[in-house]
């Protein structure tokens, strides 16, 4: 099959291209804006297969969206291109808006029109994969209960109030004109390739060159995570297989504070990089708390 992914070069997007490329026999069509968070280096191991193909250039950007459409005649579209980082967004959230929103409504669009122009049976075979968040849900109140793909869409902050967005946009296309859509919302997702200034990855580096761990207020907001690899397995399996029209939440059933995962680091640090920066005997002792990042979710 020929698969067009959006994001290609981002954390979760390298992770689907590896996996497609190393084990299967499909090609992969990368379009990427290469923003801060697009990484080159993840695709490496696969940068010269001629299964791969990259193009890039804004989502945003009609013209050359339906260029590469025509160019590739893709079978399915997996839709991973987004502005990801909450706390950019409290601090700017335009270009959340631009790409989470108006790129999603472009590619849509595009998608509609090509999908339009095929014949019968590439029609039928035809999907758009929208790649989105369990953050759209909001705050999960009663600690002890799990989002269901039924939970009503609260989101709270500038980033999950755009995939939201996004999410309806996706599947207002499937109502009205049947575009065949299937949506996905994960929870956090960690491994190899993740960008430097998200939590896990941010606390390892900060640990070993002796700097102050920040925590946001006590610590106590749980996450559940997911190792990428884990994840870009389930979205290809949706992408392939979901019944059209469907979302599917994906999780690791692995929820634990922010705080025991700091904790957890700086233990592991303890074992594997026992020459501690000069004053301190475990890493955790850098660890400090500071003021609350507001509209932040306790448990998602
Ligand atoms: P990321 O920030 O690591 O990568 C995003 C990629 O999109 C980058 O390569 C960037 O260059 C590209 N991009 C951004 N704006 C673009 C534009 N206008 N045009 C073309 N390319 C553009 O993000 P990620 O962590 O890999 O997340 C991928 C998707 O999965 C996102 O839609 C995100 O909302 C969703 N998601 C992420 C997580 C997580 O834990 N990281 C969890 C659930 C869902």
């Amino acid at each position: 099959m020929r698969i067009l992914i959006t994001g290609g070069a981002g954390f979760i997007g390298s992770a689907v291209i590896r996996h497609l490329l190393l084990n299967t026999n499909h090609e992969v069509i990368n379009i990427d804006k290469l923003t801060y968070a697009g990484n080159l280096e993840s695709l490496k191991q696969i940068e010269k297969s001629n299964k791969y193909f990259l193009e890039v250039f804004d989502i945003c950007n009609r013209q050359l969206l339906e260029k590469a459409f025509n160019k590739y005649k893709p079978q399915i579209v997996m839709h991973l291109a987004a502005e990801s980082h909450v706390d950019r967004s409290v601090d700017n959230p335009n270009d959340f808006i631009q790409t989470n929103i108006f790129g999603t409504f472009q590619l849509l669009e595009v998608s509609r029109k090509f999908w339009n122009s095929l014949d019968l049976v590439k029609r039928k075979e035809f999907r758009f994969h929208h790649v989105s968040t369990d953050e759209v849900y909001g705050d999960l109140r009663n600690l002890e209960s799990l989002f269901t793909e039924d939970t009503p869409y609260n989101p709270s902050s500038p980033y999950s109030a755009s995939k939201a967005s996004a999410d309806h946009l996706v599947r207002a296309w499937h109502k009205t004109y049947e575009l065949p859509t299937v949506i996905t919302n994960c929870s956090n997702n960690y491994g190899p390739f993740h960008f430097p200034e998200k939590l896990i990855p941010l606390m390892i580096i900060k640990s070993i060159q002796g700097n102050n761990l920040p925590v946001y207020g006590n610590g106590n907001q749980i996450r559940d995570w997911l190792y990428v690899e884990d994840h870009a397995k389930a979205l290809i399996k949706v992408a392939m297989g979901g019944s059209i029209g469907e979302t599917y939440n994906i999780g690791g059933k692995s929820a634990i504070s922010n705080i025991e995962v700091v904790k957890s680091i700086c233990h592991l640090l303890d074992e594997f990089s026992p020459n501690h920066p000069k004053g301190i005997s475990s890493y955790d002792e850098l660890i400090i708390h500071v003021d609350d990042r507001p509209g932040h979710d306790l448990k998602y």
